[in-house]
Formats: structure tokens, sequence, C-alpha cells
């Protein structure tokens, strides 16, 4: 993931700290190179512009260009800056309530599905709670049908929705089981469509309302690059996001979503998927990402 944007930033830092000494000149050569490599990979451009002004008043502003080893101290400017870029410390999951609520929105084929399981295993492995699926999606009974088959392939028990009607009257239901069972957490996955619609908003606005979702995230897919940072902008704007799960990482050369996401919708990526097995998802943590990308 991210490999050219990655070969790129190491090749330009590389270079200069084969520099003993760095003059403004070198300095605003890299950062050039450094904008051309994040433009490249799809980020967008005021987050790019931020990034090489932030970068660079860094590198003039702490005398770093007089130092010892110049190269060494831009380089560790840029991972910082990437590390904040990527949404700053990473933020473990949040699990409030008995049970705790998560909710999982996006559109359809982004991942969602395969999302909600995944992090019902890793709550499962990780964190050592009892979570039982739920699936809310009353418009397309194959997405039922898909998370009970995921759930039995992970072992994780899945809400049994047959007859019910409503998505309101489905995540009612999950509360008042999973109290009566004894689960500590339940994952909702919602209703996914093609596009971002009215109907589709104002569904998830109600589920989220009787939900109360310790964790609301939109799962996205970060090889539609600038798309899925506009979807993070859509869902936003109507419901209070406080993560998102970024899928298909492993696939995404460039990482335009990955890479701007956080600073332009101010909604940090928690998790990232993989691939396409259960274990191929994990906490999305900024600063390792940064260390990755840099080499
Ligand atoms: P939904 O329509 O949003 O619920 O999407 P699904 O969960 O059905 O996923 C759509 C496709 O993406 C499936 O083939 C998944 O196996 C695949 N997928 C999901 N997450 C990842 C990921 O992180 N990496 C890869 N390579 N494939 C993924």
């Amino acid at each position: 993931m991210l490999e050219a944007v990655s070969e790129r930033l190491q090749s330009v830092l590389k270079k200069l700290r084969g520099e003993g000494h760095i003059t403004e000149r070198h300095l605003d050569e890299a950062l050039g190179e450094i904008r051309r490599a994040l433009l490249a990979a799809d980020v967008a451009l005021p987050v790019v512009k931020d990034f090489v002004a932030r970068v660079r008043e860094k590198a003039l502003g702490q005398e770093v260009l007089t130092s010892l080893s110049p190269g060494q101290q831009i380089t560790k400017i840029v991972h910082d800056e990437l590390t904040r870029l990527l949404g700053g410390e990473a933020q473990p999951l949040r699990l409030k309530g008995f049970p705790a609520p998560i909710m999982l929105v996006g559109l359809q084929g982004t991942g969602k599905t395969t999302s909600a399981a995944k992090l019902a295993l890793f709550i499962r492995q990780k964190l050592g709670k009892h979570v039982l699926l739920v699936p809310a999606d009353t418009q397309r009974p194959a997405a039922r049908e898909q998370l009970e088959q995921l759930g039995r392939q992970m072992g994780l028990p899945v809400l049994s929705t047959h007859g019910e009607s409503s998505p309101e009257a489905i995540v009612r239901n999950a509360l008042v089981e999973a109290r009566r069972k004894g689960f500590e957490v339940v994952v909702v996955d919602t209703a996914g469509r093609l596009h971002v619609d009215e109907e589709l908003m104002a569904e998830l606005e109600r589920v989220a309302e009787i939900l109360q979702p310790s964790e609301l995230f939109l799962v996205a897919d970060a090889m539609t690059g600038q798309d899925a940072v506009r979807q993070a902008q859509a869902f936003g704007g109507r419901l209070k996001l406080t993560g998102v799960i970024l899928t298909k990482l492993d696939g995404d050369a460039r990482g335009g979503a990955a890479l701007s996401v956080a600073s332009i919708t101010h909604v940090p990526v928690r998790f990232a998927g993989t691939g396409e097995k259960p274990g191929d998802f994990e906490l999305f943590h900024p600063d390792r990402m940064a260390s990755r990308i840099l080499g």
C-alpha cells in the first residue's frame, strides 16, 4: 500500500540526508518533490499545500539547516507532519453502555458487511468481549445472508432478524436481546446504497437515534481515492461519525484517501482493512503508518 508515494518520499529524504550542508534552495527543491509525490498519490491540493508549508516553516524556524544533521532532522519533521496528517494519535475503540453499540454505515461495495464481521472478530479476540452481529438492512436479504455466512465462518453469533420489517425494529430488538443474553457489544451493519441518497440518510439518522452508538464508523474503500473523502464529507454532514474504516488498503498503491480523509473531514481513520481474510483488519496507527511510508 502507498508504495509510490513511499518510494518517492524515501528517495528525496535519502538525498537530503546525504548532504552535509543544506541550503534553503536544496530544501525548496526537496519540498517540490514531496509536493509532486503527494499530488501523484491523489492527495487533495489544499492538504498538500498545507503539508509542505508546515514542513518548510518548521525546517526554517528550528535552525535545522545549520544543525549537524539537517537531513535527519527534516526527515523527523516530515515524519511528524505525516503522522499529524494521518490523524495524530491512534484512538482505542470506545465501548460505552451495556451493550456498547457500534454502528457501521457506508455505500454498497465498500466492504461494510465484511468489515462489520472483521470488527466483531477483532473485539472478540483482542478485547475478549462477547459481541453480537446485527444485520439491519431490510431491503437486501442478500446483505443479511452474507453477514450470517461471515458469522458462521468466524464463529460469531448473528441476530436473527427474519420477519422484522424495519431497521428501527431490528436495532431496538438487538439492544433488548443483547442485554438479555449478556452480549457486551453489538455491531450493527446498516443498509448500503450505490449512491448517497436522502432516504438512506434519514433511515441512518433514525437508527443512530435509537442506538446512540458509542462508535459510528463510515466504511470507505481506499481504492476510490477522493471519492472516499467525499463520502466521509456527505455522511459526516448528517451523522456524528467517530471514525472511518478504510478498506482495501492492501490494493491501494496511491493512498490519497488514507492521506487526506482525516485532515479534510476531521474524522480520523480508526481501522484499516488490509485483505479479504477475517484477520486482515487492524487498528490504524498514524505514527506507524508514517514510519512505514518513510521506510
Ligand atoms: P458491502 O457491499 O459494503 O457490504 O461490501 P462487502 O463487505 O460485500 O465487500 C465487497 C468486496 O470487498 C468483497 O469481495 C470483500 O471480500 C472485499 N473486501 C472488503 N474489505 C476488503 C479489504 O480490506 N481488502 C480487500 N482486498 N478486499 C476487501
